[in-house]
């Protein structure tokens, strides 16, 4: 057994990461007590039958008190409100911490609100599943992924490093960089391979309705991939894009122009064009797979946990 990190940890939303964070620190003793607040009642009950929390609190401000550590683990367009209820109610010298897949905005959006006496360390674990809500969660989800650290500036580093020792207990791998630079990598590594994923699938389903069941049936080649991604929470992703918006729309705008090079590429039979790109890709995914960060199994039809780094 490791040994315990922090003292009191709150939770405020209990979906797939906070569950995840839940039953790793449980298995690992990291936490004295774990206490979890969700909005609706449904959620709170269902995180006690479980049993990933010590205690549900009946109010986010509630759940705060004497905790020594704060995670925030709502969608990203919900920090700011979550922030403004519990930052008078936060102990003196807490570390407040956040899991949100954008970070300049939630920074933005929660910075305001936090008084002067607590540590405010922005975090965002690069791993997750197409699964949302308490019951999706499970303790192995941040081994051998990565969680990124932003903190801001003035930050304690003792808050910093006593965070990365807890996200390095859970499993992950632990690295620092600043917001501006963390939007524009997530925004090329997940946010608009997630945008493209939802317009391929809708393009399908548009599709579909010429050619019937044929899109579900043959899926099997690489659209059931993007399928498994297009099924992420709506409330999550809506959020990311809303406040991601500057870093999405300049990789969107660098993705059309070489969307329409290939395209020029098979209008004119440019095959050393189109070979020699998708060689230049295929060296990517081999990086991918030499860095730990996937398996070279072929992975269509992948199982429910399969990671994704959103
Ligand atoms: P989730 O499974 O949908 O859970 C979200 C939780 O937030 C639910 O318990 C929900 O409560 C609660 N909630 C929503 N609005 C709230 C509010 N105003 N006050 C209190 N609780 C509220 O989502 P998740 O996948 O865990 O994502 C949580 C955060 O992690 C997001 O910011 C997301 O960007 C980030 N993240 C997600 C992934 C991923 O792949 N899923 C990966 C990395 C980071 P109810 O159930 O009662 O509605």
């Amino acid at each position: 057994m490791m040994a315990q990190i922090y003292d009191r940890v709150a939770l405020i939303g209990l979906g797939l990461i906070a569950s995840s964070m839940a039953w790793a620190m449980k298995r690992d003793g990291l936490a004295g007590e774990i206490v979890g607040f969700a909005r609706s009642a449904e959620t709170r009950n269902k995180a006690a039958e479980l049993g990933f929390v010590d205690r549900v609190a009946n109010s986010a401000a509630e759940a705060v008190k004497n905790a020594d550590l704060v995670v925030l683990c709502v969608p990203v367009g919900a920090m700011g409100a979550v922030a403004a209820e519990i930052g008078p109610h936060l102990s003196q010298g807490a570390t407040v911490t956040d899991v949100g897949s954008v970070k300049a905005a939630v920074i933005d959006a929660v910075g305001p609100h936090l008084p002067d006496h607590v540590h405010f360390v922005p975090a965002h674990p690069l791993a997750g599943t197409e699964h949302s809500g308490p019951e999706a969660g499970f303790a192995e989800l941040y081994e051998n992924r990565w969680c990124l650290l932003v903190p801001v500036a003035g930050t304690d580093p003792t808050a910093t490093g006593r965070l990365r020792r807890l996200w390095e207990a859970m499993g992950a791998n632990v690295d620092e960089m600043g917001a501006e630079h963390h939007d524009l990598v997530l925004g090329v590594t997940s946010h608009a391979p997630h945008l493209i994923a939802y317009t391929m699938v809708g393009v399908a389903d548009d599709l579909q309705r010429v050619t019937d069941s044929e899109v579900i049936n043959y899926s099997a080649a690489g659209f059931r991939d993007f399928t498994r991604i297009a099924a992420s929470d709506p409330t999550m992703w809506r959020d990311v894009f809303l406040n991601n918006k500057s870093a999405t729309l300049e990789i969107l705008g660098r993705f059309t122009e070489e969307l329409f090079a290939l395209q020029r590429a098979i209008r004119t039979g440019d095959g050393d064009f189109l070979h020699d790109y998708f060689t230049r890709t295929r060296a990517i995914r081999r990086g991918i797979i030499e860095a730990g960060q996937d398996t070279a199994e072929p992975n269509f039809g992948r199982g429910a946990k399969e990671e994704d780094a959103s």
